[in-house]
């Protein structure tokens, strides 16, 4: 089988499992997730599984990322930030579908790399930086749109004030009990804070503080 119909086999199945943002399918079908795998695993690039990537982390399953991203309800005037940058992946998809893309790393290593598949596609408006994720980035503040992919215990706060006050909308996975998570959308207008509860899910958790090694 080439990859290229593992690709569309994968998108169909997508499509039927509610992904009907054509925008959004036409992403998956325009990044080539086989890039941002390590090697042996560029076979399964187009199964819908997360696998291991550098540093004991993970690339997240295709249906997670499409279904986030479609959540994330984006246009292209948005300016988005991306709490964990791990292989890219979800930064490339990001990229294509609004203005500008932020993504913070913890690990040095992870970053460099994604970077260089970011320079490789030719993604432009994709501006990077290693650090922790869950302080945000003032500078770049307020943002339309947030996406966490990595799991916190409760929403953190930093986070929240850095979402635009106007219908502003954050997702990110939360922890419910020892080994269970599920993804939130938080909407926001002035202070009041909507949440809405989507989907089980497995991330990695949110660490504090920029990794020491790598
Ligand atoms: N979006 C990624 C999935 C990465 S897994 C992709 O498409 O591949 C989650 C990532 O979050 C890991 O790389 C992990 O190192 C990172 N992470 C965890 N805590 C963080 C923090 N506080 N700040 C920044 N990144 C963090």
């Amino acid at each position: 089988m080439n990859e290229d119909y593992r690709k569309i086999q994968l998108i169909m199945t997508l499509r039927n499992q509610g992904i009907r943002d054509t925008r959004i399918l036409s992403a998956l079908e325009r990044i080539p997730r086989e890039l941002f795998v390590p090697e042996p695993f560029a076979e399964q690039a187009y199964a819908d599984q997360s696998l291991p990537i550098e540093c004991g982390q993970t690339i997240s399953q295709p249906y997670v990322v499409a279904f986030m991203t479609q959540k994330l309800e984006l246009d292209d005037r948005c300016k988005v930030l991306e709490v964990g940058t791990g292989s890219g992946y979800q930064a490339a998809i990001l990229s294509l579908l609004c203005r500008r893309v932020y993504t913070i790393e913890r690990y040095r290593t992870l970053l460099r790399q994604a970077d260089a598949r970011f320079s490789k596609l030719g993604l432009t408006n994709i501006t990077s930086m290693v650090g922790d994720g869950a302080k945000g980035w003032p500078q770049q503040a307020p943002f339309d749109r947030i996406m966490v992919t990595a799991a916190a215990p409760t929403v953190p706060p930093v986070l929240a004030e850095q979402l635009k006050e106007d219908g502003g909308i954050m997702i990110l996975p939360l922890d419910t009990a020892p080994q269970e998570q599920e993804l939130v959308r938080i909407t926001r207008n002035g202070d009041d804070f909507e949440h809405e509860s989507l989907l089980p899910v497995r991330f990695v958790p949110l660490v504090e503080g920029t990794a020491r090694e790598l």
